[in-house]
């Protein structure tokens, strides 16, 4: 399988080690050796550090599960009973799925495990490749996930409680002024007419009238 240059900006053999089990980190997984996609970062479960595998729920269907085989690897492997994942196209040993296994490992069986090793990770936010271990899948427990959602809209809440008491200031202000601007002007509270009348319109009926006293 091969990738569009003009697509794939850069290739990155030492990734900075990260946390790509994170929704801002899309990634597809492929064949180390031949590019084949074998899963993507949806269906990623966390990591078995022990065994240096990323834990997924699914992978696609170019990984081959080969036949159940009794592990003669020493250490955790120890009595469990597994089937190699396999990549279709070069047949390269991508990873294992346990069928049997002693009770520390209970948590991953029937789970597919990709052997960090032997994959790569494509980037689709930076559209780079780098080497699955260079990266940490370990996801972040729910508990402080949801800490940090509460934190976050304790925050908003603070902020929307002063804009609205800002609100309540300015419409306060703003019945005021209204208030203030609508008194009658005690000046024309002699002319019967007066709120019909402009304030300008009536001061300059006044002087005419005085004037015609005055030449009187
Ligand atoms: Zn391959």
């Amino acid at each position: 399988m091969e990738f569009e240059k003009s697509i794939l900006n850069k290739r990155s053999d030492e990734a900075k080690p990260g946390t790509a089990a994170d929704d801002r980190h899309l990634m597809t997984f492929h064949c180390q050796h031949c590019y084949t996609v074998l899963a993507d970062s949806l269906d990623v479960c966390g990591e078995l550090q022990s065994l240096d595998s990323v834990i997924l729920l699914k992978v696609t269907d170019d990984v081959v599960v080969g036949d159940a085989v009794m592990s003669k690897d020493k250490g955790e492997m120890t009595n469990c009973i597994s089937s190699p994942l396999k990549c279709s196209h070069c047949h390269l040993d991508v990873g294992k799925i346990l069928h049997s296994s002693p009770p520390s490992l209970a948590p991953v069986r029937s789970l597919f495990l990709l052997d960090k090793s032997s994959i790569s990770c494509y980037i689709l936010n930076s559209s780079s490749m780098v080497k699955a271990s260079g990266l940490s899948f370990d996801l972040q427990p729910v508990s402080e996930r949801l800490a940090e959602v509460k934190q976050h809209f304790e925050a908003h809440l603070e902020k929307m409680s002063i804009l609205k008491s800002r609100l309540a200031d300015m419409s306060i202000i703003r019945n005021k002024k209204r208030r203030v601007n609508t008194k009658p002007d005690k000046r024309l509270t002699h002319n019967k007419h007066a709120h019909f009348l402009p304030l300008e319109c009536i001061v300059s009926t006044l002087d005419h009238q005085n004037h015609i006293l005055v030449t009187a």
